[in-house]
């Protein structure tokens, strides 16, 4: 498995592996991997004939007060599981690379879409996060990228965006990797305490609740999201900052849980904000 820092290195790898006839998976990653990540990057060696895994900790997707300075980091370890797991390629730039000083374009979805759910309380994060996935779609140039249903708003977002922008990409989503107490996985996990580990399990338990009232024949979204707030609202370290149903598409506020919405959480736990979901199948 290389190593890369600099864009120049990624696309002659990625030019000399095309020209032998091989296809390309991308698995965008701001590292911190764990096994979620490493679900994605299993799923792009078992597709692709090469997989590219880029680690960046990506800072036009951070406001301002958010926790871009304390984001966990260690790349040695990232470096291990990249390698355990198959991967081909890891590209890790710096922020000069990426960005350098006069970076001043972006890519941006200007519809409501980006301003739901998490882009309420996050208002640039999807402009960084578009930005910086369309600048690594330019420069690895893949077949297929792999992004978790964990950020299902993301996953949304980057379709939206592949379409708009007619990139020939395939974007294979992933499903949800959890601990085995039902926590999704996540790098921000690493600053609950014990304490606040205890409480984030409200969040899987909210989604389990939620997907029972569902698959026994529940369909209004007001009632589902309403039980799930009052189960949160039980744990003192919790503090919501949304429960909603929207369509997995639009990401669109709805009032019907019919196959294809999602219904997506944020919670506060003391100081971290954790993210959680479930889609309705049927
Ligand atoms: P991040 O490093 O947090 O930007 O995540 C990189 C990719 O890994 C994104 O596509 C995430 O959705 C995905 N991911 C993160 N955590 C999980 C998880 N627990 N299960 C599945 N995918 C995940």
């Amino acid at each position: 498995m290389k190593v890369a820092v600099k864009i120049d290195e990624i696309r002659q790898q990625v030019r000399e592996w095309k020209q032998q006839g091989l296809t390309v998976g991308l698995v965008p990653t701001m590292g911190y991997l764990h096994e979620g990540h490493g679900s994605l990057i299993k799923k792009s060696v078992e597709l692709c004939d090469k997989t590219v895994v880029s680690v960046f900790l990506n800072p036009t997707q951070f406001g301002p007060n958010e926790d871009l300075d304390s984001y966990p980091r260690d790349f040695e370890s990232d470096k291990e599981l990249c390698q355990s797991l198959g991967a081909d390629l890891v590209f890790h730039p710096s922020v000069e690379e990426m960005y350098g000083e006069d970076a001043s374009t972006y890519v941006e979805i200007v519809s409501e879409m980006p301003k739901q759910l998490c882009g309420k309380t996050r208002p640039i994060h999807f402009r960084g996060v578009c930005t910086v996935v369309s600048k690594l779609f330019n420069i690895v140039n893949p077949d297929k990228a792999f992004f978790g249903e964990k950020d299902a708003q993301q996953l949304a977002i980057i379709r939206k965006m592949v379409r708009d922008m007619s990139y020939g990409i395939e974007i294979v989503g992933c499903p949800i990797v959890r601990e085995a107490d039902g926590l999704a996985k996540s790098s921000r996990n690493t600053y609950l305490n014990e304490e606040e580990r205890k409480a984030s399990l409200c969040l899987s338990r909210a989604v389990k609740l939620g997907r029972e009232m569902v698959e026994k024949g529940e369909e209004s979204a007001e009632k589902v999201t309403s039980e799930m707030k009052n189960l949160i609202n039980k744990e003192p370290l919790a503090r919501i900052d949304y429960v909603q149903a929207v369509d997995g598409v639009t990401m669109l506020p709805v009032d019907t849980l019919k196959k294809g919405v999602l219904v997506a959480m944020a919670v506060y736990i003391g100081n971290t904000r954790l993210i959680d979901n479930f889609s309705v199948k049927e």
